[in-house]
């Protein structure tokens, strides 16, 4: 079993597997980095696999892919097969924004992958195509679609943004309703790669707009999930992700993978701890001995809640390198 600093058991990593995306949403990638990081640097899937089965014989039960865009890896349903051979009961994940899923939804599911979340922040063509900056909303709900079709499980993440699509979270509730999918809300986590002017909607917020329709009675957090839930009076569940809420971090079970081999502790801070090297050489002590170091640095908390543009010492890293 993994325990951190803190005494919270870790289960759950988030590996991402390129940091590249054919999106350019305002919220994390509004414009294309000045520099990509090299091809040569980014580890191969053995090379992370060698990794996730450090992780995985230690504890972790859990393991989700994301980016960038996962789905612009070659060969993704090769690396889902592998860790799904190795262990076929791992809760395995992936977060994508389905563009590509209508022509990969099938392999991912036959190679062993059981669950998607994808990020869904319009049902509106011009709104959408101005968050993400292209022409994307048919083809993502295609995705969506072929998604259910083919059996995987599948969840909606959207960030809702004040003047921007704030006006649509019940539109997306009925979207998910009908489909009978949940829909989670994240409030939008400030950060430098961001267009800046983004205004986004805390949870008491976000929720107001929910009651403009609804009675909802608050459910609690689900474990370790990020995700607190809330009924509707009509049966329909949806989380919210607030991790500018003070209890956010009490019972965090996760840590973050990035595709060049940096092992991140908390999503808010810099600190990391590459296990590169130890992969290339095929040390698996050398990699344990890492992540048993990530865990005894995991920080109490993140400072989200407190978050100042100016002073702030939220990380310089990007959530597309980071993986949300
Ligand atoms: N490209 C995939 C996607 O968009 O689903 C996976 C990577 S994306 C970085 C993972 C998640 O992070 C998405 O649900 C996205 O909405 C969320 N995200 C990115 N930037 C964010 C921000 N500044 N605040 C809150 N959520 C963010
Ligand atoms: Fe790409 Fe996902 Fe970031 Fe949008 S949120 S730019 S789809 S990585």
């Amino acid at each position: 079993m993994l325990i951190d600093g803190h005494g919270r058991t870790v289960n759950y990593l988030r590996v991402s597997v390129t940091e590249r995306c054919n999106f350019r949403c305002q919220y994390c990638m509004p414009e294309k980095p000045f520099s990509w990081v090299p091809k040569e640097n980014l580890l191969s899937f053995d090379e992370l696999f060698l990794f996730m089965k450090v992780a995985i014989d230690e504890g972790v039960s859990k393991i989700r892919i994301t980016g960038g865009e996962p789905l612009l890896r070659e060969d993704l349903d090769q690396f889902i097969k592998m860790i799904h051979d190795y262990k076929p009961d791992i809760d395995l994940a992936l977060t994508t924004n389905a563009y590509l899923l209508p022509q990969t939804a099938q392999r991912l599911k036959d190679a062993g992958l059981k669950r998607l979340n994808i990020s869904l922040d319009s049902l509106q063509p011009a709104i959408a195509h101005k968050i993400a900056q292209k022409d994307v909303l048919t083809q993502v709900l295609k995705g969506i679609d072929k998604a259910l079709e083919v059996g995987l499980g599948v969840k909606i993440n959207m960030v809702p943004m004040k003047g921007i699509n704030d006006n649509e979270i019940l539109d997306i509730i009925d979207y998910c309703q009908t489909r009978h999918i949940k829909v989670r809300f994240i409030e939008y986590m400030e950060n430098h790669h961001a267009n800046q002017s983004i205004e986004g909607m805390h949870g008491k917020e976000i929720l107001a707009k929910v009651k403009e329709r609804y009675t909802i009675k608050a459910l609690g957090r689900e474990g370790a999930s990020p995700s607190f839930n809330y009924l509707l009076d009509n049966g329909y569940e949806f989380g919210l992700i607030d991790p500018h809420k003070h209890d956010f971090c009490e019972n965090c079970n996760r840590i973050r993978l990035t595709a060049e081999g940096n092992l991140i502790p908390c999503l808010y801070f810099d600190e990391a701890m590459s296990i590169a090297s130890a992969v290339k050489e095929g040390d698996i002590q050398g990699a344990a001995n890492v992540l048993a170091q990530v865990l005894k640095d995991k920080p109490k908390e993140n400072r989200w809640s407190s978050f100042d543009p100016n002073e702030s010492d939220v990380s310089q890293r990007a959530f597309y390198e980071t993986g949300g």
